[in-house]
């Protein structure tokens, strides 16, 4: 089986990865992936914004990095890419880091539900009990919504966070899915297939069957990204990622350069 391009993988430059870019290239060649993306998150326009992304002054630092990878491992295809948070009103700063580099796709996430609240913080999870989960999954999706309607991103990022912890969506967050998929595939970005999830409470992919399903019928692309944060993660569970891509009836996935997108089979 040919597997698909990792896109979704950080470096310790965002304060919580482990091991450096070429550790990460030598086991994705040691698994035999085609092509690999690193996306660590990016930074903030002021500094110290959270403890869990690159301060703004690491940016051309990590740049070099990913391009000192693809000079020194020319037999693997290595994109620069960044993983952005989504913010109402951060579209100026998105922009603005668009500009600085010649990226070949940012991911666009959605960490936090409010100001104060990132939903994968393990320090956070107690917030929960002060919310009604329906309210929760409504903002997640709005913002997700919001953020495929930017048009800044080309990949929307691991697109059920919230249940990571185990506080899954009830029945009656389907038409939020719906609404969803609709602005996904107006805006022509993809959702990616987030293995990390596996290694979470959850223990299941981002986004879960029923999210894929809807978004085969409604025909909205995909990639395939780990989310590592350690050499030895990249690609990881990707056979079980490409089973459940297939099983919903998934045959091609995207890969980006420069920002243009490619349709290749997996
Ligand atoms: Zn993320
Ligand atoms: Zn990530």
């Amino acid at each position: 089986m040919a597997l698909p391009a990792d896109y979704h993988m950080h470096t310790p430059l965002c304060l919580h990865a482990t091991g450096e870019p070429p550790e990460y290239v030598q086991h994705a060649l040691k698994i035999g992936l085609p092509e690999i993306g690193f996306s660590d998150h990016s930074p903030m326009q002021q500094d110290n914004f959270d403890e869990w992304r690159m301060n703004f002054d690491k940016l051309s630092i990590y740049v070099d990095n990913v391009r000192r990878a693809q000079k020194d491992f020319p037999q693997l295809q290595i994109r620069l890419a960044m993983e952005v948070d989504y913010f109402p009103n951060g579209e100026d700063w998105i922009r603005e880091l668009a500009a600085m580099y010649p990226w070949d796709y940012f991911i666009g996430s959605v960490h936090y539900v409010s100001d104060g609240w990132a939903i994968d913080d393990p320090k956070k999870i107690s917030e929960w009990k002060n919310r009604d989960s329906f309210e929760v999954w409504s903002i997640y999706f709005e913002r997700l919504g919001m953020a495929a309607e930017s048009e800044l991103f080309e990949i929307i990022g691991h697109a059920d966070l919230p249940k990571k912890f185990g506080h899954r969506p009830g029945p009656e967050c389907q038409p939020l899915y719906e609404r969803f998929l609709d602005v996904v595939k107006k805006s022509g970005c993809a959702i990616e297939l987030n293995t990390a999830g596996l290694r979470k409470d959850c223990k299941e992919i981002y986004p879960s069957r029923q999210i894929l399903e809807l978004a085969f019928k409604k025909d909205v692309p995909i990639t395939f990204g780990s989310d590592a944060h350690a050499p030895g993660e990249v690609g990881m569970n990707f056979a079980e990622a490409v089973e459940l891509a297939r099983s919903v009836g998934y045959t091609r996935c995207c890969r980006f350069k420069k920002r243009q997108r490619q349709i290749v089979s997996f």
